[in-house]
C-alpha cells in the first residue's frame, strides 16, 4: 500500500519538538509553539487561569441565555451530549442553573459500549429531554471502512454526525442556539482563531473536523446521496434563516474535564469504567464507543501522539499531574495497541488483519518512525527528548 505523505497532508514540521511545559509535540496539526518552546494550549491555559474575568463571562452567559430563552415551553438550546461527563455538565448547568430548556442530542456511537449506554440512560434519567440519532447502520459501517482505508480514521462518520446532527435538529426544531462543551482547537492546541470568541463558524467545519472531506465526498465511492443525507449539514440557507449560533461552554466557564467528571458523578449518575481505556490510564473519558481505540491509535501512528499524550498534556495544564509524571505515563501507555475489540472491528469493517496492518503502516511517516529489526520505533520519544534551546 502506498505510503502517505503525512508532512504535506497535515503541514507537519520535520523536526519533532516537545512543549517544555506539557507532553504535546509540534506534530499536532495546527498547534503552534512560541519562542520559549511553549505550546499554544499551555499559553491559553495561562491566559484562562490569570487573565479571564470569569464573573464577567458568567454575565455574558446569562445574557446569551436570556436572548435565546423561550417562554412558550419549547426547547431553547441544543446540547450535544453522549451521556459523558462533558455534555452532561453543560446540559445540567444550563437547565438547573441557568433555567434553560435544553434538548439533548446524541449521535449514536459506531458500536456502543455497555458503560456508555448505561451512562447515557443515567443522564437522561437525571431529568433531560433527549433525541438519539441513529443513521442506517449499513451505511455507517461502509463509511467506517472507507474512512479507515482512505483517511486513516475510522471515526470520520461519527464525527460527521457529531457535528451535523445537532445542526439538523436545530434547524428542524427552530432552536437557534447549540452549546458544545470545549473548543478543542483552543483548549488542546490548534487553530487559535476562536480563542477569544464564544462561537464557532460553521464554515470551519470542513477544515477542522472533516479533514477537508465532507460526507458528500463518499458519493464517489458509490454511496448514494439519500444514504449520505443523515451525515450531511443542513442547507446553509436554512442554517442562516434559523439564525443558528454555535457556542462553546468553555468560553463562559473555566473548563476542567476532571471537575466535570466529579460534577456528573454527583448530578447525572455518571459512572467511570471499571477498567482503564486502552492506550491511556484514564477511566472516565470517551467511553462510549468500542471502536474509538482505533481512532486514537491512528493518531499515534500519524503524529506520534497517542491517547496518553493527549490525556497527560491537558492534565499537566490543569495542574493535576506534573510533567515528569506525564512523561512516565506516556512511556507506559501511549500507543498501546487496542486489542480488546480488534476482532469485532475487523469484522465490522470486513477487512483482514493483513489489510488492517497495511493501512496502519501506510500512515507511518519517516520523520516519526524508524523500522528497527524487531519492529517499529518512535524516532523521538518524549522520554529521550533532546534539550531544547531556549
Ligand atoms: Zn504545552
Amino acid at each position: 500500500m502506498k505510503k502517505r505523505d503525512l508532512r504535506s497532508l497535515y503541514n507537519l514540521p520535520l523536526e519533532v519538538r516537545f512543549c517544555r511545559r506539557c507532553t504535546i509535540s509540534n506534530q499536532r496539526p495546527r498547534i503552534t509553539f512560541d519562542s520559549e518552546g511553549i505550546c499554544s494550549a499551555c499559553r491559553f491555559q495561562e491566559y484562562k487561569r490569570h487573565m479571564i474575568d470569569w464573573q464577567q463571562r458568567d454575565q455574558e452567559l446569562q445574557q446569551l441565555c436570556d436572548r435565546h430563552r423561550k417562554s412558550d415551553g419549547s426547547h431553547d438550546v441544543i446540547v450535544p451530549c453522549s451521556g459523558g461527563k462533558d455534555g452532561g455538565f453543560v446540559a445540567h448547568q444550563l437547565k438547573y442553573r441557568y433555567g434553560m430548556n435544553p434538548l439533548c442530542v446524541t449521535w449514536a456511537p459506531l458500536r456502543s459500549t455497555e458503560i456508555g449506554r448505561q451512562n447515557l440512560d443515567a443522564f437522561i434519567a437525571a431529568g433531560f429531554d433527549h433525541i438519539l440519532g441513529t443513521p442506517n447502520p449499513r451505511v455507517t459501517r461502509k463509511l467506517t471502512e472507507l474512512s479507515f482505508r482512505h483517511l486513516g480514521d475510522p471515526f470520520q462518520p461519527f464525527i460527521y454526525g457529531q457535528t451535523n446532527f445537532p445542526l439538523q435538529i436545530a434547524v428542524n426544531h427552530g432552536i437557534s442556539m447549540i452549546m458544545y462543551g470545549e473548543n478543542g482547537e483552543v483548549e488542546y492546541g490548534g487553530d487559535m482563531k476562536n480563542a477569544f470568541s464564544p462561537t464557532r463558524e460553521i464554515a470551519d467545519h470542513n477544515k477542522h473536523y472533516f479533514s477537508r472531506m465532507p460526507p458528500e465526498y463518499w458519493a464517489e465511492h458509490g454511496i448514494s446521496f439519500a444514504d449520505l443525507k443523515a451525515f450531511m449539514q443542513p442547507d446553509f440557507g436554512a442554517i442562516k434563516a434559523n439564525q443558528t449560533e454555535i457556542h462553546f461552554f468553555s468560553y463562559y466557564k473555566y473548563w476542567d474535564p476532571q471537575e466535570n467528571y466529579y460534577y456528573c458523578k454527583e448530578h447525572t449518575g455518571f459512572t467511570p469504567n471499571p477498567q482503564r481505556s486502552e492506550g491511556t490510564y484514564s477511566k472516565y473519558a470517551s467511553l462510549d464507543d468500542r471502536f474509538d481505540g482505533y481512532h486514537y491509535y491512528l493518531g499515534f501512528i500519524k503524529f506520534g501522539i497517542g491517547r496518553a499524550t493527549s490525556d497527560t498534556a491537558h492534565e499537566i495544564r490543569d495542574g493535576k499531574i506534573d510533567r515528569d509524571e506525564g512523561i512516565a505515563l506516556v512511556r507506559r501507555y501511549d500507543g498501546e495497541f487496542p486489542e480488546r475489540y480488534l476482532d469485532e472491528f475487523l469484522e465490522y469493517c470486513q477487512i483482514s488483519r493483513d489489510e488492517f496492518d497495511a493501512v496502519i503502516d501506510s500512515w507511518r511517516s519517516d520523520h516519526i518512525w524508524l523500522q528497527a529489526s524487531d519492529g517499529w520505533e518512535l524516532r523521538h520519544p518524549i522520554w529521550q527528548e533532546r534539550a531544547i534551546p531556549a
